[in-house]
């Protein structure tokens, strides 16, 4: 531990919130913003503690990432590095991040083996994506430069990752003439365990045989749509886009940014469908939520053609921060840590609470779907959420939601005991009530 505290923060609460109006953006909002944020003074375990001394279940794991809850005693040690804060990666190298892509390389599926430390998972996407244009162009394809994805994605906020999000969520309107034009299939069916949808996987193929002479790649969040709305779908649908691919010689990417380590009860979603992928994005929960940090892993094919003098003759990237040490420090502890504890278990125990706890909101009025997989539970009003009303509702019930669009959703942190988990379904319901 460094020797002396950090001293207390000096603005008071009150001038803490004019400031934070009079300049600071919040993510996706106006300036100055409409709704006051919550001051958060503190964190530990699963709790967020308020400037006025309320506690907060965090229902939100602090967007996918915090799988560990808040500082944690391995974490905490790891970001209190005395080797290095940085040092840049261009000519130099250090074993926090060899050890991390090392480690990486063993636990996802067999045929990923080289690794590209990226500062964000959006930026993994940039990467990837640039994967798939140099790829092409090393097969002497340089005219294929569109991506192929399914309506209802999420990838990110930088312009090749929006690209490829749902253009109606992603707001395309906003950037026409700016953005790439991507090849859309539609919406995967939801999954349902009686009947599978092969329909839906000829659609699959049509739209890619329709444009395959200008198509790079395939992009998708594999078994769970995240920030788009999200959806489950069957796994088999990857399967599917796995024979597509190879059919087309097309580079197939997957973004587990939100469902890897462990939060759909597989270590990684494409483990549901036994498919490996040739690029694999993660990010969220990599640094168990202390730094960002993401990645983007791809097959010895891919890395061969990107660095074939014809494909560019090398990976065109390379942040600033790229494998910060301080965040592969964290990043190697916090997947240590998951394998080390029975995640499995933690999740299978979240996942049945869930289902339980969330069931019934079905008799709800305004009330669409109810689903959970693994260790996320979504309730789906058949209308917009009342936002304020909704997350008032859960702050009564001493729980941390951010609902969006038509969606009241939790994936808590594994650790969360069964208590707080139950805690956590009766904020949603309340919430759903409320919203
Ligand atoms: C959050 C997310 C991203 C973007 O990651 P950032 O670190 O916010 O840039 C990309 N894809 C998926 C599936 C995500 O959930």
């Amino acid at each position: 531990m460094s020797g002396s505290p950090i001293p207390p923060p000096d603005l008071g609460t009150a001038d803490l919130r004019t400031a934070d109006r009079d300049h600071v953006w919040h993510p996706y909002g106006p300036m100055p913003g409409r709704t006051d944020p919550l001051v958060v003074r503190s964190a530990r375990g699963v709790r967020l503690t308020l400037d006025d001394g309320r506690e907060l279940v965090d229902g939100m794991s602090s967007w996918w990432a915090a799988v560990h809850g808040y500082r944690h005693p391995a974490l905490d040690a790891a970001v209190h590095a005395d080797e290095f804060s940085h040092v840049m990666f261009g000519g130099l190298t250090h074993e926090p991040a060899v050890a991390l892509a090392t480690l990486l390389v063993e636990i996802t599926p067999e045929p990923l083996q080289h690794v590209f430390l990226a500062d964000s998972g959006s930026i993994s996407i940039e990467v990837a994506v640039k994967m798939c244009l140099q790829y092409q162009r090393a097969r002497g394809r340089p005219e294929r430069t569109r991506m192929m994805t399914w309506r209802g994605g999420y990838h990110g906020d930088t312009f090749a990752a929006m690209s490829v999000c749902d253009p109606d969520g992603g707001m395309h309107a906003l950037w026409k003439g700016f953005l790439p034009e991507q090849v859309f299939a539609d919406v995967p069916p939801p999954a349902n365990p009686t009947e599978y949808d092969e329909a839906y996987d000829a659609h699959l193929a049509q739209v890619a045989a329709e444009h395959a002479g200008e198509l790079a790649g395939i992009v998708v969040e594999p078994v769970v749509q995240g920030a788009g709305g999200m959806r489950f779908h069957d796994p088999r649908h990857l399967a599917a886009l796995r024979a597509i691919a190879d059919e087309h010689d097309l580079v197939l990417v997957f973004d587990e940014i939100a469902t890897g380590f462990g939060r759909t009860g597989e270590l990684f979603a494409a483990h549901h469908a036994g498919v490996a992928p040739d690029v694999l994005c993660v990010g969220k929960a990599l640094t168990g939520g202390y730094l960002s940090m993401a990645a983007a892993l791809c097959t010895p094919e891919v890395a061969a053609a990107v660095s074939d003098e014809r494909g560019g003759g090398g990976l065109a990237h390379g942040p600033t921060f790229m494998g910060n040490p301080l965040a592969a420090r964290v990043a190697l502890a916090s997947v240590r840590e998951l394998l080390r504890r029975d995640w499995r278990g933690e999740v299978a125990a979240i996942h049945e609470t869930l289902t339980t706890g969330l069931a019934p909101a079905r008799e709800l009025p305004g009330v669409r779907d109810v689903r959970t997989l693994g260790a996320i539970g979504v309730v789906q009003l058949d209308h917009p959420v009342d936002v304020p009303a909704a997350q008032a509702a859960a702050e009564e019930h001493g729980v941390w939601l951010r609902p969006f669009r038509d969606l009241i959703y939790t994936m808590p942190p594994f650790v969360t005991g069964p208590g707080d988990v139950a805690r956590i379904a009766g904020a949603v319901l309340a919430a759903a009530a409320a919203g």
